[in-house]
């Protein structure tokens, strides 16, 4: 605290990331990267940005990438955003859609950046219990709100939301911007963006750092109305007028670009989640039905912190939360099957 700050700046309480450790030799399932390489395509791409191209500033539009996202989506450029990953994405949209005064809702339990922002921007917020089987209830969000926000799936439970239940929840909400945080949807969902032409109040928010495998890229996408698309260019051009570098921008068209990658990727970790599953089954966990690259599970009899250190002494990392009501859960992401054969190796002894 000191006397220079913004009034405001002394209540922010700043999302913290998970851990990113220092030593390389870890099973690092805590963070929900990728892990099989992004495509030889975006790093070909990359490379050539390095080798030509870094002493000129990048588009300051974007143009190749939202070329590429509107191609892969069917939908036209100026229905797309680009930023800095997801969580600039994000932040964008919480700060150019939902400043109306009225309360934005979100689930309880969801993706912990959502409250940080509505403190940054000053958004009153209805955080909505989840219901036993931790699954949103559409029903629960029909009442007057000045936006809604949702993971699908969600995080960190990995619990998907429907196509039609999405659709449920935008005809209930007509006049206020559902925004659907899609950063897992590649890994077993069904996107919305099919239904942007339909809906001019839906926004998707996409990111390349799970099922592109370009965390270390920083980028994120959103697609929707073009009215929509403008708050956000209006807001991020306000901040930097180069939000994505050379390399981002081509590595992640490029990205976009090569399908048969970035399918095969996604289907291996897909595959993999099912053994994982099995896995955990036969040691007695529960695991709630999940549909991205991690799953969330518990063990009746025992308890999840003790777990959480008992798997890092053994040089396994995975992601364990305070939060009273997942308390008792580990999310567990998915590796590589050597990876998650360690994981499982680990437990047993546990
Ligand atoms: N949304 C959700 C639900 C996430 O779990 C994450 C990853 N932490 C993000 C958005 C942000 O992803 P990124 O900023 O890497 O695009």
């Amino acid at each position: 605290m000191s006397k220079f700050w913004s009034p405001f700046v002394k209540d922010l309480v700043p999302y913290v990331p998970g851990e990113q450790p220092k030593l390389t030799k870890l099973v690092k399932l805590n963070t929900n990267e990728n892990p099989y390489g992004p495509s030889p395509k975006a790093l070909a791409a990359m490379q050539a940005e390095l080798n030509d191209n870094l002493r000129l500033y990048p588009d300051p539009n974007g143009d190749r990438l939202k070329q590429a996202v509107a191609d892969y989506y069917g939908v036209q450029p100026e229905q797309v955003f680009v930023g800095n990953g997801s969580d600039e994405v994000l932040a964008h949209a919480f700060h150019g859609l939902f400043q109306h005064g009225r309360p934005l809702l979100f689930p309880d339990v969801t993706y912990s950046f959502y409250p940080v922002y509505c403190g940054l921007y000053g958004i009153p917020f209805e955080a909505i219990a989840l219901d036993d089987a931790f699954q949103i209830r559409v029903e629960d969000y029909a009442r007057p709100n000045g936006g809604i926000v949702f993971p699908n799936p969600n995080a960190p439970t990995g619990r998907l939301l429907p196509l039609e239940a999405v659709e449920r929840l935008l005809q209930s909400s007509p006049d206020s911007v559902v925004l659907v945080d899609e950063a897992y949807i590649d890994f077993g969902g069904e996107t919305a963006i099919s239904l942007v032409d339909k809906y001019p109040n839906l926004l998707v928010a996409q990111t390349l750092s799970k099922s592109r495998s370009l965390a270390g890229l920083r980028v994120g996408i959103a697609v929707g109305h073009p009215d929509l698309i403008e708050a956000l260019e209006r807001i991020k051009n306000s901040f930097n007028s180069y939000p994505l570098d050379r390399m981002a921008i081509a590595g992640a068209a490029a990205a976009f670009e090569d399908r048969a990658w970035f399918e095969e990727i996604c289907a291996k970790v897909a595959a993999s989640r099912e053994v994982v599953v099995a896995g955990l089954e036969a040691l007695g966990f529960e695991v709630l039905p999940s549909a991205a690259n991690f799953v969330f599970a518990r063990h009746p009899q025992k308890d999840a912190a003790g777990l959480a250190a008992g798997l890092r002494e053994q040089g396994v990392i995975v992601r364990h939360f305070k939060q009273a009501r997942i308390a008792q859960f580990l999310r567990i992401s998915i590796g590589t099957p050597e990876q998650n054969q360690a994981l499982l190796d680990a437990l047993k002894g546990l």
